[in-house]
């Protein structure tokens, strides 16, 4: 390849680090919007079709509480600048002061998503709306913690639709810009949280580029391809898909560490969605358990304890 080459073809050596756009945010008006639509997409016909729709649900909720989001405290421009020269997340899940809003944002998704509830997710919210403020905040502790151990995992997606809400307003409120790399680079460098899944994006700089995208803000980060993202090992990286599928969504297994995470292939599908097709794709994880491999990072809609590596 020559300078003169403007595009990077998929396989061919990536731009120099300095080249690459470290963090991509999707635009705020389409991060929820987009996945609502995806996920009634992937619902038709699907084994899952219930599930999938009610999913949907809940992400035009969390679409119409973030556009209606209050102001709310961010860190200074001087706290930005400190973190990207230390390579700290600004708004880390551990230690930024969560701002008891997102219980408000919570309330409005409870509404939005109640009429479309079957009995049994009725007596879910019916169970998350007798818990008081200080129970919510622990049990947001927890998700945030990844401390899924002993948790009511009927009440945990809701919970964690509505922090997602939270940090996807600050992460695309500040802006990509105002993020620098994580020193941790398996973690979000927005807020600290593991990745939910990787993309290999199509279009613009981000072209051919592996991002891993955030289980709670929605940021994307990029890391090189054919690494395992959890112990960033080269060697032993396997892929597994679905029989008769497109192969827009496989798993990326590492023998190194045990683990596994999904990645997905935009140029085989420019509508795949991180959080949307690793919900629609659990076959694979069933097969990645049976082999023994635990995932590396969560999907907070649909946490499960026993295939989740601490
Ligand atoms: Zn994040
Ligand atoms: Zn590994």
């Amino acid at each position: 390849m020559t300078a003169a080459t403007p595009i990077i073809q998929p396989g061919q050596i990536e731009p120099p680090a300095g080249a690459i756009p470290y963090i991509y945010i999707t635009p705020r008006d389409n991060v929820f919007r987009d996945r609502a639509a995806r996920l009634r997409q992937l619902a038709t016909g699907h084994v899952m079709q219930d599930f999938l729709l009610f999913m949907a649900e809940l992400t035009d909720a969390q679409h119409a509480a973030l556009a209606t989001f209050p102001k709310v405290p961010l860190p200074t421009e001087a706290e930005l600048s400190l973190c990207r020269e230390h390579g700290m997340p600004p708004l880390s899940v551990q230690s930024w002061p969560r701002n008891p809003v997102w219980q408000e944002t919570l309330k409005q998704i409870i509404a939005h998503v109640m009429p479309a509830a079957t009995p049994a997710a009725g007596k879910i919210l019916m169970r998350l709306q007798k818990m008081d403020s200080a129970a919510l905040e622990a049990f947001a502790t927890d998700i945030l913690a990844g401390q899924f151990d002993d948790m009511d995992l009927g009440v945990a997606p809701f919970i964690a639709a509505a922090l997602q809400v939270y940090w996807t307003h600050m992460a695309t409120t500040l802006g990509a810009h105002a993020f620098g790399a994580n020193d941790i680079s398996n973690l979000c460098p927005v807020c600290a949280s593991p990745p939910v899944s990787s993309i290999v994006r199509i279009g613009g700089a981000e072209n051919a580029l592996r991002y891993l995208a955030c289980s709670v803000c929605n940021s994307q980060w990029h890391m090189v391809r054919v690494k395992c993202s959890n112990c960033e090992s080269t060697k032993g990286i396997s892929y597994f898909m679905i029989e008769g599928t497109s192969g827009a969504v496989k798993a990326e297994s590492c023998e190194e560490c045990g683990t596994y995470l999904k990645i997905m292939y935009m140029d085989k599908d420019p509508q795949v969605d991180p959080i949307a097709d690793d919900l629609a794709t659990l076959a694979l994880d069933l097969m990645l358990d049976e082999s023994g491999k635990l995932r590396s990072g969560p999907n907070l809609l649909l946490i499960s304890t026993s295939a989740i590596a601490a």
